[in-house]
């Protein structure tokens, strides 16, 4: 089987090399093991070598594996979230980082009231402005985040992107510093307005092939699967 908790180790390195070289603090950085699709063996063999930041993009999953799995983990919703399965997040996942319309904040914000929680959400955004990807323009974002602060039950830590599949991680440095530059701007504008619920601080971008250059640029949440548990296979189930 495969040695998540080698895997990880030598990812943990590279995430303080990083830091080291960007003239970050390591703490500063926060490594979510993105464990989608991967057994819970897997997940239990990480968390009693210490690892409690855990990433899946299914809210069934969230919500499986926060009811069953140890209370300490922190569970990072990094997938697309439909309205109608909010409920099976909010008051489970420590953040939702893929909140990429009006539409869905207001359901989250509905059923944070409803279970008297507040959800800390990220903003996703479309630096690349790819046609496939989800996520608000980088042109749209300021107003999104503008209209989310006014929802109750919500604090808006930051924005997220996920940037292209690239060969050279370099090609992705571009649109990392835009989602930074594209932070400061809404987290100035927002402050300015006396909006309170947005520290706007955090920046979840980074994955396997590119983590490293998304620290060097500001990342304070790196996704990464593959590198730590191998390649999926969405062939079998789950
Ligand atoms: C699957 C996934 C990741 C992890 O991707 P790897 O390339 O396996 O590291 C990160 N972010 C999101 C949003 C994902 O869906």
């Amino acid at each position: 089987m495969i040695d998540v908790i080698k895997n990880y180790k030598e990812i943990e390195q590279r995430v303080s090399a990083a830091c080291e070289r960007a003239g970050r603090n390591r703490d500063e950085v926060v490594l979510i093991a993105v464990s989608k699709t991967k057994p819970d063996m897997m997940v239990e063999a990480l968390h009693n070598y210490g690892v409690r930041s855990f990433g899946e993009n299914k809210p069934q999953e969230i919500k499986r594996r926060h009811d069953s799995m140890p209370a300490d983990i922190n569970w990072h919703m990094i997938g697309n979230l439909q309205t109608n399965k909010v409920k099976m997040v909010v008051g489970r996942a420590a953040m939702i980082h893929s909140v990429n319309s009006l539409h869905l904040a207001e359901a989250i914000s509905k059923e944070s009231v409803k279970q008297g929680v507040t959800t800390k959400i990220l903003l996703e955004v479309n630096v690349a402005d790819e046609d496939t990807k989800q996520g608000a323009s980088s042109a749209e974002a300021l107003k999104l985040a503008e209209d989310v602060a006014a929802l109750p039950g919500l604090e808006i830590c930051g924005l997220m992107q996920i940037a292209p599949p690239v060969e050279d991680a370099e090609e992705n440095r571009k649109y990392f510093t835009l989602l930074r530059l594209l932070r400061d701007e809404i987290r100035e504008s927002l402050a300015t307005k006396g909006i309170k619920n947005a520290p706007m601080t955090e920046l979840s971008m980074g994955m396997t092939l590119d983590f490293e250059v998304a620290i060097e640029e500001g990342a304070t949440f790196v996704r990464v699967g593959t590198a730590i548990f191998g390649e999926r296979d969405y062939g079998l189930a789950p």
